[in-house]
């Protein structure tokens, strides 16, 4: 008989399972609080269960916590993980430290989709393919796997929390695989789950325009960033293919529908590339856009990646960029990427991977 897989369930779907099993549903609150309060992956290691419970729910049942086949630390602190899912797939997933009073605390940084539909012509991952979307199981799995890393690396006591945001910026577009999406954000939010406040879940968007409304209409408080790049339809068809679907006029009226139903306010990505969206007249175009939003707008220097077409502009197209957006009273920052020396931008750390191991292949078809 096929167990059931509880990573992913809701408490109370927990507790319909447990029940259903024969159990009371305090075993099923026990279950999910090691699970997602200890990262515990395996029904032995919950020690408050007597000893024949641990072995019977471990033949009804079954937790798949994404397994670790890589990490890398970066310069800065950042750490990436390559995960690798029950069917052999494999996901990155990013662990940013920000050192606060009471020491450091992590924004975890998770993928929703096993490669990416929306082809970006500037990301690793949109040029590696799309191959399936990912279970809520498998985007809390993320997050369970990588606090238990960071925990065991800092040494951390079993209970205390590492993570202060969860961010959908990894792998994938979330507004295409929404109600896993939500799914996973119940639970990551859930305080007897992971226990994170949704102002501190951010879930970005290439510009999914039916996604942006059927967020708005889950009445959610979590922050939505949007990828703009660019600010004519004619260069963002260039770099992100799904805006020939989906035109930026449309993308605006629905973030303003966004902004009129959840009252939060959006933030603009906006990737500075080198002769394609970094012009004074791009800048300007940008302030008009953003302002009657009153959105945030965070510009970020391209990290040219192996073999792209796309370049960083100078240090001083940048300065300019941002004191154009900053003159006409547009709340701006400049966000380096973080990780960079690591392959920390989307689907480096896989895209490097795969294409050690076509060379690793290659090396052993020619011995
Ligand atoms: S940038 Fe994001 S939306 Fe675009 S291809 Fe990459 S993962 Fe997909």
């Amino acid at each position: 008989m096929d167990r059931t897989e509880l990573l992913g369930l809701s408490l109370q779907e927990t507790e319909e399972v447990v029940n259903g099993l024969g159990l009371p549903r305090f075993r099923a609150r026990q279950v999910y609080h090691w699970l997602y309060k200890h990262q515990v992956h395996s029904f032995y290691q919950m020690g408050n269960l007597p000893k024949e419970l641990r072995y019977f729910l471990d033949q009804k049942a079954s937790i798949t916590v994404p397994r670790v086949v890589k990490s890398r630390v970066s310069q800065d602190g950042t750490r990436k993980f390559l995960l690798e899912l029950s069917d052999r797939k494999r996901i990155e997933t990013v662990a940013i430290p920000q050192t606060r009073t009471g020491g450091t605390k992590y924004t975890i940084c998770v993928s929703s989709q096993v490669g990416c539909p929306v082809g970006c012509t500037f990301c690793a991952t949109g040029q590696s393919g799309f191959e399936r979307d990912l279970t809520a199981g498998e985007i809390t799995g993320q997050v369970v796997a990588v606090e238990r890393e960071l925990k065991q690396r800092e040494k951390s006591v079993s209970g205390s929390r590492l993570l202060a945001n969860v961010v959908f910026m990894g792998m994938g577009e979330p507004l295409l695989n929404l109600d896993e999406v939500l799914k996973a954000i119940s639970i990551i939010n859930d305080e007897q789950g992971i226990g994170i406040g949704q102002r501190h879940i951010t879930i970005s968007t290439a510009g999914f325009i039916p996604g942006i409304k059927a967020l708005a209409e889950t009445g959610l408080q979590v922050t939505l960033a949007v990828s703009l790049h660019a600010t004519t339809n004619e260069v963002r068809d260039r770099i992100i293919p799904m805006n020939r679907r989906y035109r930026l006029e449309g993308l605006l009226d629905s973030i303003s529908y966004y902004i009129e139903k959840t009252g939060r306010r959006v933030t603009f990505e906006y990737l500075l590339l080198e002769g394609v969206n970094s012009s004074v007249s791009d800048a300007y175009r940008l302030s008009r856009m953003v302002k009657p939003l009153l959105a945030n707008v965070n510009l970020i220097p391209y990290n040219p990646t192996e073999g792209s077409q796309y370049r960083r502009p100078e240090q001083d197209t940048i300065t300019r960029f941002m004191a154009c957006l900053a003159g006409e009273g547009v709340n701006v920052t400049v966000r380096e990427e973080m990780g960079a020396d690591i392959k920390a931008a989307c689907g480096q750390l896989k895209a490097a991977t795969n294409r050690r191991s076509k060379q690793e292949i290659r090396s052993l078809k020619s011995k």
